[in-house]
């Protein structure tokens, strides 16, 4: 049996002083709280609905626009508000059967009350809109109210002045008229919904009242609201189109802690999960199973296996924060299966996203604000890291990222924070993610020769936040070659179990939920410390004596630390051991070697990293600059001879073409400059 809506209005008024009982009314008790906090939204847990007036809470599933203002008038009455206060009554917690995925809302959910969960990725800003316009008579001055109770602005058609009674014209009086907070956001399917590289599916949804501004970019977040729609606009013969574009008006807006936790594990998962810990091999069994398909790049895979565990963030006594979560970068030759590794990793992650560097929304990898087409105003757009949130960021081709990705990378990866401060919209946004990269040499072919940071468009300071890089390079060798090319031609035949993995993909990503639901505060034994101290201490020695580069410096003490740390993990242990550090130590040794490794002398040299430059090449070019100095003085500081500081470089053994490409590069960055045609001088002097 139907209710009217002043039916509703009493049933609500009940349900709010005698549920679950007259003498203990759960909401009696919220809305006195309202009161004192000077709340305007009563939540309802749309169970309580259900338990106390089952045909009701149907009845408000399917016909929500006929009666979804009656709960809220009713708490108006409970409240005892005066009439022109704004009290709503909120609902949360549909039941599973209207819990729809936003890639699943069809027809039949039209001007149905449904729940949908997604990231928020793009907020407007908040405006405000009328509801109750106040219009006056040109010609008799009489007010006329309007309710605005659609998208479309109404006018008075006639004057409600009986004298009067003229049709206008009438002008909006916008001091008596009544606004409230307006605002668009748009969410997305969440990033776990996305196997496969599978493009979101984006969600309009109004936002209006006390629960604008909630939410911001990133968020996950549960909406309850109605599923509108609005007829496209005009053809072009001038007539309206059959078809409409959907919009949901929000109800209630949650925002939900993003944790891992939320994928469930049955008992025999749990079983299985732990039968596979127990094996001494469980770390050996993880990195043999990522990416079965490619051969090979086992230290590659070891290291992207530790990345799907990671450690926790830390927050120190005085507040700063160290991340827990590793970056990794991959760099190399075309064809190497990089852009494979990635895709397998974000096949296996429990929550992660594939995207290319220049990122596939607006926004890029980072958060930009966009002036929205059709209204004209401006919108905060979340970037790939910040949808990522609490994940793996899969970033191909991250070389060819833009500009402004650019000069905020830097803060995602060290603070995992975006701030943004452009047209009026202030935020800092959350990117707490863990970035898989991928990077091509500039010039097609890397060439172990060069330093690395000549060889790819990157600069120095995001280089030295990853804390592994892997240089794949695709140089022929008969042995290698044979092997890949059985392993793929395997793979494209009915051999393919022989290449079976201990793990599938689904027990890895089950293995990891688990051990980073379970394993939380992870510490360092005392050997496992010392290994650490001594390792750091013994490198750091070595450059000291030998007056060569500084081979590690704290920062990538950091990274030896996390990685320890995940490497615990992986075993479901919340102890890092001698032998995880001593494991994690070999495997950054490899990737030092591949990267830190100075071409010239063979020492290994992480400013390299920094200055893109090994120490050779830095020391040739202070004694380039001390040339250009002596000279100098030597001239009466009328500046050296560009002719005289080549011989005398030449006499050092530093080459014409190197001089060269060193003055000019000084010149540019105005370190020296020509006083004269022909000389040179140090500004810095
Ligand atoms: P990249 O991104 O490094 O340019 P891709 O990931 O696109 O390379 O790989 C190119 C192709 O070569 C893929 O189909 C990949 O499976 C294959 N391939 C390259 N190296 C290997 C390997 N070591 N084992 C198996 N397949 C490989
Ligand atoms: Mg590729």
């Amino acid at each position: 049996m139907k209710l009217n809506k002043e039916e509703v209005i009493d049933r609500f008024k009940e349900f709010y002083e005698a549920y679950p009982d007259v003498s203990e009314p759960k909401y009696k008790k919220l809305i006195d709280k309202m009161k004192i906090e000077g709340k305007s939204s009563l939540y309802i847990d749309f169970d309580d609905l259900i338990d106390f007036d089952f045909d009701l809470s149907e009845q408000l599933l399917n016909e929500p626009e006929d009666i979804l203002a009656s709960p809220s008038q009713a708490l108006k009455e409970v409240y005892g508000a005066e009439a022109n206060k704004r009290l709503t009554a909120r609902f949360i917690n549909l039941p599973p059967t209207e819990r729809i995925d936003i890639r699943d809302i069809r027809a039949v959910h039209i001007n149905k009350l449904i729940q949908v969960e997604g990231v928020v990725r793009r907020t407007s800003e908040v405006k405000p809109e009328v509801i109750e316009a106040v219009f006056s008579c040109e010609r008799c001055s009489e007010y006329i109210t309007i309710m605005q109770d659609s998208h479309i602005f109404k006018t008075p058609v006639t004057c409600s002045n009986p004298a009067c009674g003229r049709n206008g014209p009438f002008t909006l009086v916008k001091t008596y008229s009544k606004f409230i907070d307006w605002q668009n956001i748009k969410i997305q399917e969440k990033p776990e919904k996305l196997k496969g590289g599978r493009l979101p599916w984006i969600m309009d949804c109004i936002i209006k009242d006390d629960i604008v501004d909630l939410a911001q970019p990133g968020n996950v977040v549960t909406i309850v609201g109605i599923l509108k729609t609005v007829q496209e606009g005009s053809t072009k013969s001038g007539g309206k189109k059959t078809t409409f574009t959907k919009s949901i008006e929000v109800n209630s807006i949650e925002i939900k802690e993003k944790d891992i936790q939320d994928l469930e594990l049955s008992e025999e998962d749990e079983e299985k999960i732990l039968e596979l810990s127990s094996d001494p091999k469980i770390c050996e069994n993880i990195t043999n199973s990522i990416a079965p398909s490619i051969f090979g790049n086992q230290h590659v895979k070891y290291a992207v296996a530790l990345q799907l565990f990671s450690s926790e963030a830390r927050i120190l006594n005085d507040g700063t924060r160290i991340r827990g979560d590793s970056h990794i970068l991959l760099v190399g030759d075309p064809g190497v299966a990089k852009s494979q590794i990635l895709k397998y990793i974000n096949l296996v992650a429990p929550r992660s996203i594939y995207t290319s560097g220049k990122g596939t929304s607006a926004a890029g990898l980072t958060a930009a604000v966009i002036r929205d087409e059709t209204s004209g105003s401006f919108a905060l757009e979340a970037g790939a890291l910040v949808i990522a949130d609490n994940g793996i960021a899969c970033i191909d081709e991250i070389d060819k990222m833009s500009n402004e990705d650019r000069s905020s990378i830097h803060e995602a990866m060290e603070q995992q924070t975006i701030s943004i401060a452009k047209a009026g919209i202030i935020a800092t946004l959350n990117a707490r993610a863990s970035i898989l990269a991928a990077a091509n040499p500039k010039r097609g072919r890397f060439d172990s020769y060069k330093p690395l940071g000549e060889q790819i468009d990157l600069l120095p300071t995001l280089l030295s936040r990853f804390d592994l890089i892997f240089i794949l390079t695709d140089k022929p060798k008969e042995s290698e070659d044979k092997k890949i090319a059985e392993h793929i031609l395997k793979l494209h035949s009915n051999e393919k179990q022989s290449i079976m993995p201990v793990l599938g993909t689904d027990e890895i990503r089950k293995y990891a939920i688990y051990s980073k639901k379970t394993i939380k505060e992870i510490t360092l034994t005392e050997e496992a410390k010392n290994r650490l101290l001594e390792f750091y201490v013994s490198i750091r020695k070595k450059g000291e004596e030998k007056n060569t580069p500084i081979p590690i410096t704290a920062r990538q003490l950091e990274s030896l630390i996390r990685l320890s740390e995940a490497r615990a993990r992986m075993r479901l242990s919340d102890k890092v051991m001698v032998e995880d550090v001593e494991d994690i130590i070999q495997l950054y040794m490899k990737s030092i070697e591949e990267i830190g490794k100075d071409p010239e002398t063979g020492e290994i040299d992480i400013d390299m990293i920094m200055t893109g430059r090994p120490k050779s090449q830095r020391d040739k070019i202070t004694v380039i600059m001390d040339i250009i100095s002596n000279l100098d003085k030597k001239n009466n500081n009328e500046g050296a001879l560009t002719s005289e500081v080549y011989e005398e470089a030449r006499a050092e053994n530093i080459s014409d073409s190197f001089t060269r490409k060193i003055i000019d590069e000084l010149k540019q960055k105005g370190d020296v400059y020509e006083p004269r045609p022909d000389r040179l001088k140090l500004t810095l002097l």
